[in-house]
């Protein structure tokens, strides 16, 4: 069983290191990114509510993502684990995460963190061509991720795996299962 956090800045991999972890382990996998897209697509109350937001690479309150991931986490665990890809990106929705944590009584959270230097950050995203993949966009939600989203590293200090998210996607992925194996 595992219960991940994976973090990293806009381009570094995170989503599809997560979706390969959580295939090969059976995870529940949230990525509060790929849920705010669907919503938005789907023209939902959430969605009309986020889509300015996430298209251009702000971040969306704090009550309304902890409300999503509360109560994904409620309805969806499974006696494998899960993973949380792109939450929390604030020190206040990693403050509602513990608690959610205690309430469940959810233990052993290990927290991933892929990095990568700026300039490759960008080209990848630039390649990426997402939406809010635009140059400006992309400035700006690495200025985000540098104000709001490294503190939560920091909340997390001593608890963190740190992996060079530089390289191919198999031998990134192999370099995670070697780390994960070690957590017994
Ligand atoms: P991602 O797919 O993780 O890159 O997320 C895409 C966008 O969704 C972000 O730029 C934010 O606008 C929004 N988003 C995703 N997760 C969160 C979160 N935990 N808090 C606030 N906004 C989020």
């Amino acid at each position: 069983m595992y219960n991940l956090l994976i973090f990293g800045p806009p381009g570094v991999g995170k989503g599809t290191q997560a979706k390969l972890i959580s295939e090969r382990f059976g995870l529940f996998h949230l990525s509060t990114g790929e849920y705010l897209r669907k919503a938005i697509d789907e023209g939902t109350e959430l969605g009309k509510k986020a889509k300015e937001i996430v298209e251009g690479g702000s971040l969306v309150p704090d009550n309304i993502m902890i409300g999503i991931v509360k109560e994904a986490l409620i309805k969806n665990t499974t006696d494998k684990g899960f993973i949380l890809d792109g939450f929390p990106r604030t020190i206040p929705q990693a403050e509602a995460l513990s608690e959610i944590f205690n309430e469940l009584n959810f233990k052993n959270i290990h927290v991933l963190h892929l990095t990568a230097d700026e300039d490759e950050l960008v080209r990848r995203l630039l390649n990426r061509g997402r939406g809010d993949d635009t140059e400006d966009t992309i400035k700006h939600r690495l200025h985000v991720y540098e104000d709001a989203t490294k503190p939560v590293i920091e909340y997390y200090d001593g608890r963190t795996i740190i992996i060079d998210g530089i390289g191919e996607i198999e031998e990134i992925n192999a370099i995670i299962l070697e780390k994960l194996k070690d957590l017994g």
